[in-house]
């Protein structure tokens, strides 16, 4: 593979080279990635991109979409089967257009979302002032409790009551523990909103039964395919079958044009794979990794926000190891790990600066590390974070973390 591109365009043949290796040389510990099988990379790579297909399934703009039109009724099959769900479309491109389908499904710009706080672990697309949401509609925010670090339900409850939102935007980027959708729902119900819920992190440990599911719930469910789902990069619509004309509707001609066939066709494959036992394993793995990272990490002395997790992701409090998290993230990354830097709840610094990371097991869990694993991992990270100002040790560290991933290839398209 890739010989063809080596001769045509170099330049760019080196950028995936490089991606490549540091792919395989590097621990990805960000929580949003994962390695796509190459099942996977052949249906994104393949020539499913050269198709335009507006519109659906037998009711396309365009001829010659007979081909096409099997790999989606495919995906869109097995992903009601594998959400339960009655109905799915598989076109967005992305987790933030199908929260755009979402909102314009169901409400006008104007009308107020109540979504998680950005800096409590929402995300941008649930309602930040410089989004689409946070700037077509009237946002209120919910934080966590300060002291538990969870979801505080009975404020939640009160803010809806006097603000009386129109839709309630349920989900996070960066929550570890279990949301109550039940609780969510009732409220939703007994104020006259609608609820959507965003399950982009959560989605493979919800499709292996191992989370709980917002699908009996929620009006609409959004999703990325590309988090702990491990498919290509792309977004995933449920709805109750009530609303399945509307979300098409507003999907395309609304907000998008053509489809992604290519990409449509991997996340086909993609759904495949995770009704499969084998992915059930998978997400179980994920998240004893999660679970015992986390505890390596509290035995060294950092604070666990929220003090664990239920999914595939933590967050570290920093402030005790006198590091922000912009310091951890680089000097990490020299050692050879891949983080990002978070906000903590009710963070004393500021959203560039932060004072936490946000760490996530489904990648290395895909290459096939264990619990023993995340032992060696918690001290790399240690290690790195006690020398951020030394250089030379975060250098020697990144050669221990090379030599550790070489125990567990990925595949790359690539031979050397
Ligand atoms: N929703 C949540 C909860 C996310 O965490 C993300 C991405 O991180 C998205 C939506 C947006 O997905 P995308 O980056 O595909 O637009």
């Amino acid at each position: 593979m890739y010989e063809e591109l080596k001769k045509a365009d170099k330049e760019i043949y080196e950028s995936i080279r490089g991606e490549v290796l540091r792919q395989q040389n590097k621990l990805e510990l960000i929580a949003s990635e994962n390695y796509t099988s190459k099942a996977v990379l052949e249906a994104l790579g393949s020539v499913l991109t050269n198709k335009y297909a507006e519109g659906y399934p037998g009711k396309r703009y365009y001829g010659g979409c007979e081909y096409v039109d099997i790999a989606e009724r495919i995906a869109i099959d097995r992903a009601k089967k594998l959400f339960k769900a009655e109905h799915a479309n598989v076109q967005p491109h992305s987790g933030t257009t199908a929260n755009i389908t979402a909102y314009l499904s169901l409400i006008n710009p104007g009308d107020t979302v109540l979504g998680l706080n950005l800096s409590h672990g929402g995300h941008l697309s649930h309602g930040h002032p410089l989004n689409f949401s946070g700037r077509y509609f009237k946002i209120v925010t919910i934080n966590v409790n300060k002291d538990t670090e969870l979801i505080d339900y009975d404020e939640m409850e009160k803010i809806v009551e006097k603000e009386r939102p129109r839709l309630i935007m349920a989900g996070a980027s960066n929550y570890s523990r279990i949301w109550d959708w039940a609780r969510i729902k009732k409220m939703a119900d007994q104020w006259k909103a609608f609820l959507v819920t965003d399950i982009a992190h959560y989605a493979g440990l919800i499709a292996a039964g191992i989370y709980p599911s917002p699908v009996e719930y929620a009006d609409i469910v959004t999703t990325t395919t590309h988090k702990t789902l491990r498919g290509p990069r792309g977004g995933l619509i449920l709805s109750k079958a009530s609303y399945s004309k509307a979300v098409d509707r507003t999907n395309f001609p609304g907000n998008q044009g053509g489809p992604l066939m290519h990409a449509i066709a991997a996340k086909a494959v993609c759904f495949g794979e995770a009704l499969k036992p084998e992915f059930v394993n998978y997400q179980k793995q994920v998240l004893s990794n999660a679970r015992k990272l986390a505890s390596c990490m509290s035995d060294m002395g950092y604070r666990i926000v929220s003090g664990g997790t239920d999914c595939h992701l933590f967050s570290l409090d920093l402030r005790s190891k006198n590091v922000t998290g912009k310091e951890a993230e680089k000097a990490l990354d020299k050692a050879g790990i891949t983080v990002n830097k978070n906000t903590i709840p009710y963070d004393p610094q500021p959203p560039l600066i932060t004072s936490g990371i946000r760490v996530g097991t489904p990648a290395i869990t895909t290459r096939g590390m264990k619990e023993k694993d995340m032992e060696n991992i918690a001290s790399f990270i240690d290690e790195a974070i006690k020398n951020q100002k030394n250089e030379t040790a975060l250098k020697e560290i990144s050669s221990k973390v090379e030599r550790f991933c070489a125990q567990f290839p990925i595949y790359t398209g690539f031979e050397n």
